[in-house]
């Protein structure tokens, strides 16, 4: 398979056109954004880190039935992804209060929610990627009902998923971004990653962060905790 033009070239991942139709190559960078692209650093080795753990929770999904975009890891950087006609929504699940949830709810971040929260932002960046509802996305025509139900159905059972895994590796997943298309037929497929970009990951015992807020906040050791996520959840 060869990659014929850049398709896209987003804050993470640069999205290439192929000679097979359909299908899409995704180069996985170093480059990393935060506050809607006002921080801009490199975080060396994501890259790499992120192809092979958004590999490693794709092909786990699917032996649990859950359908993804993902083909097939082509190398270090690289993986091959079915093209979808790609739904602008950001949708966020969380089990534990953090980030923006924390803050707009006025709870302490770590608070545990009783039940998990589903969100979704309008993946717009010039808007600022806001915050809306179902009601905001029938006006922007941007996803039908049954698809907010089936995006619903299937993020919850992501969560499930991976929360049960993580817990196995003294992980605690705090929250996580997912982003959904539609296929040829119009089904609704789970795309983009799954990585420390787009989780918040806390080790159980320590509460330490294993995820992008070390870059977000200035922690340091953001390296370091990409590779530990990457090793436990690999080991
Ligand atoms: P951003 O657009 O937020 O800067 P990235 O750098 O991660 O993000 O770029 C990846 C882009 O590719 C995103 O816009 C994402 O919605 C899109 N994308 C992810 N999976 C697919 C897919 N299977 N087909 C088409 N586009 C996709
Ligand atoms: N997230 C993401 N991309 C975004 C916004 C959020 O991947 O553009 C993820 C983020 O990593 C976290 C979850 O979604 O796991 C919830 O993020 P939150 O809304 O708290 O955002 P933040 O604190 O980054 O503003």
């Amino acid at each position: 398979m060869e990659k014929t033009k850049v398709l896209y070239e987003g804050k993470a991942k640069i999205m290439y056109e192929t000679d097979e139709p359909g299908k899409l190559i995704v180069y996985f960078k170093d480059d990393a954004t935060a506050g809607n692209g006002a921080k801009k650093g490199t975080i060396e080795g994501k890259g790499s880190i992120n192809n092979e753990m958004s590999a490693f929770f794709f092909k786990m999904l699917k032996d649990h039935g859950i359908n993804s975009h993902f083909v097939e890891k082509i190398n270090d950087r690289e993986m091959v992804v079915k093209s979808l006609d790609m739904i602008a929504l950001e949708v966020i699940v969380r089990n534990v209060a953090a980030g923006s949830l924390a803050k707009r709810l006025g709870f302490p971040e770590g608070t545990p929610l009783k039940t998990p929260v589903l969100e979704y932002c309008y993946k717009n960046d010039e808007l600022g990627d806001p915050i809306v509802n179902r009601y905001h996305i029938m006006v922007l025509d941007v996803a039908s009902v049954n698809e907010l139900d089936e995006i619903e159905h299937i993020s919850f059972s992501v969560n499930q998923i991976l929360s049960n895994f993580l817990r196995s590796k003294n992980i605690n997943l705090i929250d996580f971004k997912l982003e959904f298309g539609r296929d040829e037929n119009g089904k609704i497929v789970l795309a983009d990653e799954i990585s420390p970009d787009n989780c918040r990951f806390w080790d159980i015992t320590t509460n330490e962060k294993l995820d992008k807020d070390r870059f977000r906040r200035d922690m340091g050791g953001v390296e370091e905790a990409y590779q530990e996520m990457l090793k436990r959840v690999t080991a």
